[in-house]
């Protein structure tokens, strides 16, 4: 099994966190996104016990929340001390709600309005982590309106090419978030940000890329952010306190992924940057990292019931599930990888070769091609692994589909967290 919280029972199903998923599709309907509550919780622990071990006083990861976002999932973050990455003013509302803490929110966006400044400062945001030119003189200007001084990062891009998927590569110099270190920029842009009256610029963020499986890319990072902080204190006295090094440790989506070994990375981070630092005799700065898939996506599971079974004769078979892109657009996006599985007979033979396809009005919408599955038939319930991170986030009606529930498995126990919508819910902005 990809995870040790799945296993099979004696009805040969699929159990998710000790649970029964055919139960789980009976009791919740299908399609159904499963959460396992105490897989997220100790994916947050093994960040928060290694950022303590490892790190200055004062290190913690923070949720990046644009993985996965609803209320019920802010009280268990909260519990386990992370603090949240927030995108917007819908994930801030969202956190709150949740009764998460404002002060451990860091705003990001490359575009936020004057509305989501304002917003953010109204509700007590602890941090915002500033893009650009734009937004720092913004957020000093409405600090100062009123009368705060506002905790700010400075989003900087250190010219790292992870080698993951350029979707979602973000460390290059050419990509529309941060101020770039190579070009010179990121010093006018620290420069005019130390000077800034109602600004306490605490350090620098960058975020490299995503599914990224070892520490070494991260080091690439940290040796430019502290040759830049380095070349920053002599030009303007000033010193880092903090470091956001970003998001981004990849998850198995198939066996053939690696698994990765966070603590074994956050040390080799730890020691690569206390090395760093000793070397230029520079006081190592308190390090934020912003998980979000690798918080998530082990954690979740979506389940489908099948339509009915398709073969195109000298071409291919299809199967037919009851969800598609709009439940998850990632195959359809970027080809992402997945692994498949009969939930209802997990001990029968895979020799069954065929592509799963949604139900959209769209020949993208497929789930996964090529896969091995048993002889399928209707109504036979199928797993999707892995579908914690960016399936609920990235969600559409498109075909005015009703969104799935979610329900959230703690102890052997499952709840519902998110219902599923209804008709009503469709129309409920129409006038
Ligand atoms: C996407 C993103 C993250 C989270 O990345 P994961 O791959 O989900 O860990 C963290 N920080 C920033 C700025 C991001 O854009």
């Amino acid at each position: 099994m990809l995870y040790d919280n799945l296993g099979i029972n004696e009805k040969g199903h699929l159990t998710i966190g000790g649970i029964d998923a055919v139960t789980l599709a009976e009791e919740f309907g299908a399609p159904l996104y499963v959460l396992d509550e105490d897989r997220v919780r100790a994916n947050c622990r093994t960040y928060v016990q290694a950022l303590a071990e490892y790190m200055p006083a004062g290190s913690y990861p923070l949720f990046a929340g644009k993985a996965l976002c609803f209320k019920g999932l802010y009280p268990v973050l909260k519990e386990e001390g992370m603090g949240a990455d927030v995108v917007s003013p819908g994930e801030i509302y969202t956190a709150l709600a949740g009764g998460f803490p404002a002060e451990r929110l860091y705003f990001h966006g490359n575009n936020k309005t004057d509305e989501d400044i304002l917003y953010a400062m109204d509700n007590g945001v602890g941090h915002f982590i500033v893009d650009n030119h734009h937004e720092l003189e913004r957020v000093n200007r409405y600090a100062g309106e009123k009368g705060i001084k506002q905790k700010v990062l400075l989003r900087v891009t250190p010219g790292i090419d992870p080698h993951t998927l350029q979707a979602i590569n973000t460390g290059r110099i050419d990509c529309q978030f941060g101020v770039p270190i190579e070009t010179g920029q990121a010093a006018r842009f620290v420069q005019a940000a130390v000077g800034m009256e109602n600004l306490d610029v605490l350090g620098f963020h960058s975020h490299i890329g995503s599914q990224i499986f070892e520490a070494e890319p991260f080091c690439d990072a940290v040796d430019i952010l502290l040759a830049f902080a380095d070349e920053m204190r002599q030009v303007l006295g000033f010193t880092v306190r903090v470091l956001n090094l970003g998001g981004g440790f990849g998850v198995r989506y198939q066996e053939t992924d690696p698994v990765v070994d966070i603590p074994g990375n956050i040390k080799a981070l730890s020691e690569h940057l206390k090395a760093g630092c000793a070397a230029r005799n520079y006081p190592v700065p308190q390090v934020l990292l912003e998980p979000g898939r690798s918080i998530v996506a082990d954690a979740g599971v979506t389940l489908y019931r099948v339509g009915g079974v398709k073969t195109i004769e000298g071409y291919r078979s299809y199967i037919t599930v009851n969800g598609g892109m709009t439940d998850n657009p990632r195959y359809a996006l970027y080809q992402a990888p997945y692994t498949v599985l009969p939930a209802d007979r997990m001990n029968d033979q895979r020799n069954f070769v065929c592509t799963v396809a949604g139900r959209c009005c769209e020949s993208g919408d497929l789930i996964q091609e090529n896969i091995r599955m048993p002889e399928a038939k209707r109504d036979d319930l199928i797993a999707v692994l892995t579908t914690g991170a960016y399936n609920f986030t990235m969600s559409s009606n498109y075909n005015r589909l009703c969104r799935p529930a979610l329900v959230m498995l703690r102890g052997g126990k499952a709840r519902l967290a998110v219902r599923r919508q209804t008709f009503e819910d469709l129309v409920a902005c129409d006038l």
